[in-house]
């Protein structure tokens, strides 16, 4: 999922479908960003300009925020309806961006947003939010933390390092032991 996600960056506003199968009657486009800067410039980095402009526009033209979850639950058949034009916001990596960029916009737009965090940069890299930050943003209700991977490996790179043993135990640190140190910090389940 993870991973289909991270393929589905949106740089350019092109929405992009998943495509789920075909008893799926609607396709729900997913905007995952990273960071947020008027001044950084990069392939990851969206100017905070743009993406108020990008917010602006999905409401001009009636595209409703859902959250992650409700989008889940709806392709899971869990739940028959959601709005014609839904659209799912969600925030890689944790940056602080998130935090001093991002976040006054979606409490302005009252939009949910799912934000994927590595742990260990969390209160620790000095490009990152902080526990306390994060909390603070899961306090508003537009946000909930869910998890991306331990680190940030490449897991393409760690498979030819390692044996195929150790290799296992790799990915279930970074899958399962995300999990575990996110739950104990943010004291609810993490998917
Ligand atoms: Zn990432």
């Amino acid at each position: 999922m993870l991973r289909i996600i991270i393929r589905l960056i949106v740089t350019s506003f092109l929405f992009h479908s998943v495509l789920w199968g075909d008893d799926v009657k609607q396709k729900i486009p997913i905007l995952s960003y990273h960071r947020f800067s008027d001044n950084l410039n990069d392939s990851m980095t969206i100017k905070t300009s743009e993406f108020a402009k990008q917010l602006a526009w999905l409401r001009a033209n009636n595209y409703s925020v859902i959250s992650l979850d409700s989008a889940v639950r709806y392709l899971a058949g869990e739940i028959k309806t959601i709005p014609d034009k839904s659209v799912v916001i969600t925030a890689d990596d944790g940056h602080k961006s998130i935090y001093y960029e991002m976040a006054p916009l979606i409490k302005q737009y009252s939009i949910p947003v799912t934000l994927f965090i590595y742990p260990s940069a969390i209160s620790n890299a000095n490009y990152s939010m902080t526990w306390e930050q994060l909390r603070k943003l899961e306090e508003t209700k537009f946000f909930r933390v869910e998890s991306h991977t331990y680190w940030h490996p490449n897991f393409k790179h760690e498979k030819k390092r390692l044996s195929p043993d150790d290799y296992i135990k790799f990915v279930d640190k970074q899958i399962a032991g995300s999990k575990h140190v996110l739950k104990e910090k943010m004291g609810h389940e993490v998917k």
